[in-house]
């Protein structure tokens, strides 16, 4: 295994004009590089220029507000939302998705849009985000444009990004004062070759203003295979009373048609189920207070 890394040109863009204009030459973008760099170190092998978004002007904002939604420019790390008590109370399952990462410290050095753009299907961020309904702005040669999560995974590695577009910022708009999200993982012992080594699953549930039934949910699994949403069980619980058994049939729904062993699709089924029931206890929550406290604190700055 080699672990010298290969010789390769590097920049530092400081505005976004330059970054469009060098990866359309085919830089490639690097943020705390700790999978792009470990991948070169481990095989020897990798881009021949990289250019650090780490200096590009604008690309570090950082705001979770219950109205306003929450937005990760490209040069924030993930462990930059565990203080922050806006993104635990409402964005609540992109927040434990960072919570629980494997290794705390790497969670300092990863930015959460690195973790999106690599494309694995064993990283939480993109499980969390999906379920949020996270949408990535995108700077090409032609301009900006917004993909939804649910559109930019094409295959483990595979994205809808061109070679000419970085990543500017992941937005998501958060679940309003009437509904609540989780997410949750875990880590399976490996029992044939090409197990899954993880599962994660991620849910929010929102109310309507008299917060008896349920809305709208959204419902993510990934370590499998690449997260995906699950229409046909989000919209079973659309229009309905909240109840154990309608959350464990939505996750059994979920998991139609796909090619998981019997223990890996009760341990699948049981993630999601649970990952409904904390979404859905959060939603019957009242927020109010905790709301107000971000409006007043907002206003003061
Ligand atoms: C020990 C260990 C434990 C880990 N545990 C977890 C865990 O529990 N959960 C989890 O989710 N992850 C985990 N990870 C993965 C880690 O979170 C990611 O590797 C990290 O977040 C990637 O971010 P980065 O900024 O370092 O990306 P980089 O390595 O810099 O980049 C990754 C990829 O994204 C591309 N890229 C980066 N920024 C942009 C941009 N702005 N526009 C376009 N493309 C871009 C790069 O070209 C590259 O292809 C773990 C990693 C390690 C080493």
């Amino acid at each position: 295994m080699a672990s010298e890394l290969p010789p390769f040109e590097w920049a530092e863009p400081a505005d976004l004009t330059q970054a469009v204009a060098l990866a359309a030459a085919g830089w490639v973008p690097v943020a705390g590089g700790v999978d792009l760099v470990r991948a070169m170190r481990r095989t020897g092998q990798g881009p021949a220029r990289l250019m650090s978004v780490d200096r590009i002007a604008g690309l570090d904002a950082f705001h979770g507000h219950p109205r306003y939604g929450l937005r990760i420019g490209a040069r924030i790390r993930a462990g930059r939302l565990l203080p922050d008590i806006w993104t635990g109370k409402r964005f609540a399952a992109v927040h434990e998705s960072v919570e629980q990462f494997d290794a705390p410290h790497v969670a300092n050095m990863g930015t959460v849009v690195g973790n999106l753009c690599a494309a694995r299907a064993d990283h939480d961020l993109p499980v969390s985000l999906m379920a949020m309904k996270g949408e990535l702005t995108v700077a090409g040669p032609s301009g900006t444009r917004q993909v939804p999560l649910t559109a930019f995974y094409r295959a483990p590695g595979a994205t809808a990004l061109t070679p000419a577009e970085i990543v500017t910022e992941v937005f998501c708009p958060g679940p309003g004062t009437d509904g609540g999200s989780a997410f949750k993982k875990l880590d399976l012992i490996r029992r044939r070759a090409g197990d899954p080594g993880r599962l994660s699953a991620a849910a929010t549930v929102i109310y309507g203003t008299e917060r008896e039934r349920i809305v709208e949910a959204t419902l993510v699994l990934g370590g499998v295979a690449m997260p995906r949403r699950f229409a046909a069980a989000e919209a079973m619980l659309v229009g309905e009373l909240p109840a154990p058994d309608l959350f464990t049939a939505a996750a059994e729904a979920a998991l139609t048609g796909l090619p998981l062993s019997g223990v890996i699709r009760a341990q699948a089924r049981a993630l999601l189920r649970d990952a409904l029931m904390q979404a859905n206890a959060r939603a019957q929550a009242r927020h109010d207070h905790f709301d107000d406290a971000a409006e007043i604190a907002q206003e003061a700055l």
